[in-house]
């Protein structure tokens, strides 16, 4: 027993020097674990936030799958995306559908600068956006004169929109035809053949008084339309038909409370191509709250800055989804410094050479007294 008390005495030293050296060795290790705990917890916090942080909301979508159109209506854009592609092809789309799967959004438009059923693919194109986007609603707007029977049982019994938008001038031929350069009995036929079989879809139809889009032409810029396809005397013939139409297509619905119907109050883009529109530096954007608000994506992948600018020419392009994410242009400093030069007033050429001729149904013209 003494021979131990005496190894261990003898020993003391160095068994309190390996308990401290062991007792250092798991202090050491437990700081080092303390110092990785902190930083995985620091950097999941860093993480969280930055996804959190990181905006990734777009309230509205709009996508113009198609630049080309059979109709030719007095108010239109005459440009129609002229330095832009025809239509969006697959490879864009694809590209475009994958980057959405990071935006939240909560409106899906679907028409642009022209005629999308022009585009063979646009019915396939609704179809993924439905399968990948279920909650998001699809909106159309469209002139109807290729929106056949067999594309309306599609539609319907697909459920491919949330909302269905047309227009209809008139429901005299002479002033439907003028109007658009499009066969009216086409057209009504087709959109009743639609409300004949829609049991769900809302349905609106836009009606634009002509002798308006005459009148705000003369009260804004002093003149006729630039396509003065009506005279005096087929002016004055031309009558308010917002009730007729209504009742027209009112009785083949099956529910009659889809229906809705609004008198438009145009815009006068479709006259800014001339050559004796100018400057007008008195007037702000009427749009900026809605620039603030889209997305236009155009057929060649570009993000535009407004609808307005319907040449979609590179000049204007904020950047392309082909490159960049669409998260990273909507929010790139192009854009915002776009904005910033809408409000100032910067830009004094085509397509802002008149503010005022960009105004729709938001009273601005009314504001300063045009
Ligand atoms: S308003 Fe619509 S239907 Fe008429 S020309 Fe323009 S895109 Fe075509
Ligand atoms: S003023 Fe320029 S930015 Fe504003 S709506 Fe017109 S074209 Fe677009």
């Amino acid at each position: 027993m003494q021979l131990y008390i005496k190894i261990l005495k003898e020993n003391a030293g160095n068994v309190i020097e390996n308990l401290m050296r062991k007792t250092k060795v798991v202090a050491h290790v437990l700081v080092k674990v303390l110092i990785y705990r902190i930083l995985f917890i620091i950097n999941a916090i860093v993480g969280v936030g930055k996804n959190m942080f990181k905006n990734n909301y777009i309230h509205e979508l709009e996508l113009n799958f198609s630049n080309i159109c059979g109709a030719n209506c007095i108010m239109c854009s005459r440009p129609h995306g002229c330095d832009n592609e025809d239509i969006m092809q697959p490879k864009i789309f694809n590209i475009l559908v994958d980057q959405l799967k990071d935006v939240k959004f909560d409106i899906i438009q679907t028409s642009g600068d022209g005629e999308t059923f022009m585009n063979l693919h646009y019915i396939n194109y609704i179809r993924t956006l439905k399968r990948e986007f279920p909650n998001t609603p699809r909106w159309i707007y469209n002139n109807f004169s290729m929106l056949n029977n067999n594309i309306a049982n599609i539609i319907v019994t697909e459920d491919l929109f949330n909302r269905v938008h047309t227009r209809v001038d008139s429901l005299h031929e002479w002033i439907f035809t003028k109007s658009s350069m499009l066969n009216m009995e086409i057209v009504l036929k087709n959109i009743k053949y639609f409300l004949s079989i829609n049991h769900k879809i809302p349905f609106t139809i836009l009606y634009n008084n002509i002798v308006d889009y005459y009148n705000r032409c003369k009260a804004v810029f002093g003149d006729r339309p630039i396509r003065d396809r009506f005279n005096d005397i087929e002016l004055s013939q031309i009558k308010n038909e917002q009730n007729e139409i209504r009742e027209y297509f009112i009785n083949d619905m099956h529910n009659p409370e889809l229906l809705s119907m609004a008198r438009i109050n145009h815009g006068l883009w479709g006259e800014r191509y001339r050559d004796d529109i100018e400057h007008n530096p008195f007037y702000p954007c009427p749009k900026i709250k809605v620039i603030e608000q889209v997305c236009w994506i155009y057929p060649n992948g570009n993000i535009g800055m407004c609808c307005y600018e319907d040449r979609q020419t590179e000049g204007f392009s904020l950047g392309n989804i082909q490159n960049e994410h669409i998260l990273d242009i909507f929010y790139g400093e192009k854009r915002r410094q776009a904005i910033e030069n809408i409000k100032n007033n910067v830009y004094k050429d085509y397509p802002c050479n008149d503010p005022r001729l960009c105004g729709f149904g938001d009273g601005v013209e009314n504001k300063k007294g045009v």
